[in-house]
């Protein structure tokens, strides 16, 4: 980052938004952080999987990188008729939104059907569902602390 002398927020609001825009990104990212609604490039999902860790981001091409910046649905999912608007969206990977939207849907399918954080855990584990970087495998504790995340 270069030193500048202007105020620090705003240098910040437009920093973010000029890397946004380096890495292709367009839209609500974009206008968010240039109302100073993002404070840095950086994942915001609770589960991170990108190994560079959650600044690093490659810029957005066809096909899409996984650690391209992505607006996520948040609080309110896509599912749920959520829509891609500032007070509905944290900035993610590509990839980590993915996985997100994976287990999260996967998981309340099992809630519905009456399974106990236990059985839930245990068939993600069964079904290989991609664990969140940094833990070693599903546990009702993890499957209860990701899902009200
Ligand atoms: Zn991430």
């Amino acid at each position: 980052m270069t030193a500048k002398t202007a105020s620090p927020e705003a240098t910040m609001g437009d920093t973010v938004a000029d890397q946004l825009r380096a890495h292709g990104t367009r839209g609500v990212l974009v206008q968010m952080a240039r109302r100073g609604q993002i404070i840095q490039l950086r994942c915001e999902m609770p589960k991170c999987y990108c190994h560079k860790g959650r600044g690093y981001f490659e810029p957005r091409s066809n096909p899409l990188p996984d650690w391209a910046p992505s607006p996520d649905h948040y609080p309110r999912l896509k599912a749920d008729g959520g829509h891609l608007v500032p007070w509905n969206v944290r900035l993610s990977h590509v990839l980590c939104n993915r996985e997100d939207y994976g287990w999260r849907m996967r998981i309340r399918r099992m809630l519905e059907k009456g399974m106990s954080l236990e059985e839930i855990a245990e068939n993600l584990n069964h079904k290989r569902i991609r664990r969140p970087h940094g833990s070693a495998k599903w546990s009702a504790m993890t499957v209860r602390k990701a899902f009200v995340s």
